[in-house]
C-alpha cells in the first residue's frame, strides 16, 4: 500500500511553455546569452524543476537570491552551469559560499574585502546605477577595490525597464556602459526580463529574465509571445445547496438571492490564494466560470456552481490566474500572484 500523500492542491507546471518563452527570450537577447532568475523557489514554480528544465534547453546560468537557495538546487550544479547568488556574502554565508561552486554577487566594499581576504575564487559584482537597493555606487568609486578579484560577470539592475518612457532607462544604459568600459571582466548583465525588450542595447553578455519565463507580461511586447506557465487547480471537498437567505463564508459578506448550488475548494490564503479574490475571484470547468462568493478563508474557498451542477466532491478545477488580468483585478503584481503560490501545492510538470 502506498503511503504517498496525496494533496488535494496542485499547481500544474507548463514545461512546453516554459521553454518557449525561454526560447523566446533567448532570441530577443540577440548574441548575448540568456540566462534565468530562479530565486524565490523559482518563483514560486519549484527552483529544481526550472532549472532542469532550462539546463535541458541548453541555459547556462542560474540566479537566486540567497545561499540557502544556492544549497537547494546546487546539486543540479553541472560543471557546464554557472550559478549566483544575488545578496552576495554576510559573515554567515562565508563557510556555506567557500565550500559552493556558486559565485557570490559582491555588493559592497565590505563584502568585497571579505571575498578578497578568503581568497574566495571567481565572483560577480553588482553595480548600482539608480536603484539605490543593492550594489556599489559609482559615485567616488574606488577603481583598486576590483584588484585582485576574478570577477566573471558585472551586473547592474534597471529601475523601470517596463516603463517606455521612464528617463532612467537610458541613464542606466549610459553609466553602465560607461562602468562596463572601467571594470574589467569576462562579461558585463544588464537587463532583466522587461530590459530584454528594451532592445538589443540592453542585452551586453548576459541576460537575466525572470517573470517573463514564467508567464509574466513586463512589457506589452511581451503579451503576445509570452505564455501561460502556472495553473494552480483545487479539488472539491464538499457540495452543498444554500437556501435563499443563507449567508456563505466568514462575516456573512455573501446571501444567497434563491437556491444556489456551491462547492468548497481546497485553497485558501494560507496558499497565497488572496482575500482579495473574495467575492472577484473563480474557477474554471471546461470554460465555465465558477465565481468565488464570501470570504476566501485560510484554507478553503467557497463557488458557485451553477454553471456546472453536475460537479461532485472529489473533482478538480482550475483556479482563474491569468497573470496580467488577475494582477489588474488585484492589484497585486505578477510578480507577487507568482511567489506566494505556497508549499501546500504539489508542483507537477507536464
Ligand atoms: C529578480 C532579478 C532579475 C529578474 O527580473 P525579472 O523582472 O523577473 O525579469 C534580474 N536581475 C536581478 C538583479 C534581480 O534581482
Amino acid at each position: 500500500m502506498s503511503m504517498k500523500y496525496q494533496s488535494p492542491l496542485r499547481l500544474r507546471l507548463d514545461r512546453a511553455a516554459l521553454v518557449s518563452n525561454y526560447r523566446w527570450l533567448e532570441e530577443k537577447s540577440g548574441s548575448a546569452a540568456c540566462g534565468a532568475a530562479i530565486k524565490a523557489n523559482g518563483y514560486g514554480l519549484g527552483a529544481e524543476g526550472v532549472m532542469a528544465h532550462l539546463a535541458a534547453e541548453g541555459c547556462r546560468d542560474f540566479f537566486v537570491a540567497t545561499w540557502e537557495e544556492a544549497q537547494q538546487v546546487q546539486r543540479h550544479l553541472e560543471a557546464s552551469l554557472s550559478l549566483s547568488v544575488f545578496h552576495g556574502v554576510r559573515p554567515e554565508d562565508m563557510d556555506i559560499a567557500l565550500a559552493s561552486p556558486a559565485r557570490p554577487v559582491l555588493n559592497s566594499p565590505a563584502q568585497i574585502a571579505r571575498w578578497k581576504a578568503a581568497n574566495g575564487g571567481p565572483c560577480d559584482v553588482m553595480i548600482d546605477t539608480g536603484m539605490n537597493r543593492l550594489g556599489l555606487s559609482i559615485d567616488g568609486l574606488d577603481l583598486s577595490l576590483f584588484e585582485g578579484l576574478e570577477i566573471d560577470t558585472v551586473m547592474s539592475h534597471l529601475v523601470a525597464a517596463d516603463e517606455d518612457h521612464h528617463h532612467l532607462n537610458d541613464i542606466q544604459l549610459m553609466l553602465f556602459s560607461d562602468i562596463a568600459k572601467k571594470v574589467k571582466a569576462k562579461r558585463y548583465s544588464l537587463a532583466n526580463s522587461a530590459g530584454i525588450c528594451r532592445g538589443p542595447d540592453f542585452a551586453f553578455d548576459l541576460t537575466r529574465p525572470g517573470i517573463a519565463l514564467y508567464g509574466g507580461a513586463p512589457h506589452p511586447d511581451c503579451e503576445l509571445f509570452i505564455r501561460p506557465v502556472v495553473a494552480p487547480q483545487a479539488e472539491i471537498l464538499q457540495r452543498r445547496t444554500v437556501r435563499g437567505g443563507e449567508t456563505v463564508g466568514y462575516g456573512a459578506t455573501f446571501t444567497a438571492d434563491r437556491t444556489m448550488e456551491t462547492a468548497t475548494l481546497n485553497i485558501g490564503y494560507a496558499d497565497g490564494y488572496a482575500r482579495i479574490f473574495s467575492g472577484s475571484g473563480a474557477a474554471i470547468k471546461d470554460g465555465a466560470r465558477l465565481p468565488v462568493i464570501g470570504r476566501v478563508s485560510m484554507d478553503l474557498v467557497t463557488i458557485d456552481v451553477m454553471n456546472c451542477p453536475e460537479l461532485q466532491e472529489g473533482d478538480w478545477v482550475d483556479l482563474d490566474y491569468d497573470l496580467s488580468y488577475t494582477a489588474l483585478v488585484s492589484g497585486l503584481s505578477e510578480y507577487e500572484l507568482l511567489t506566494r503560490l505556497g508549499h501546500r501545492f504539489e508542483r507537477y510538470w507536464v
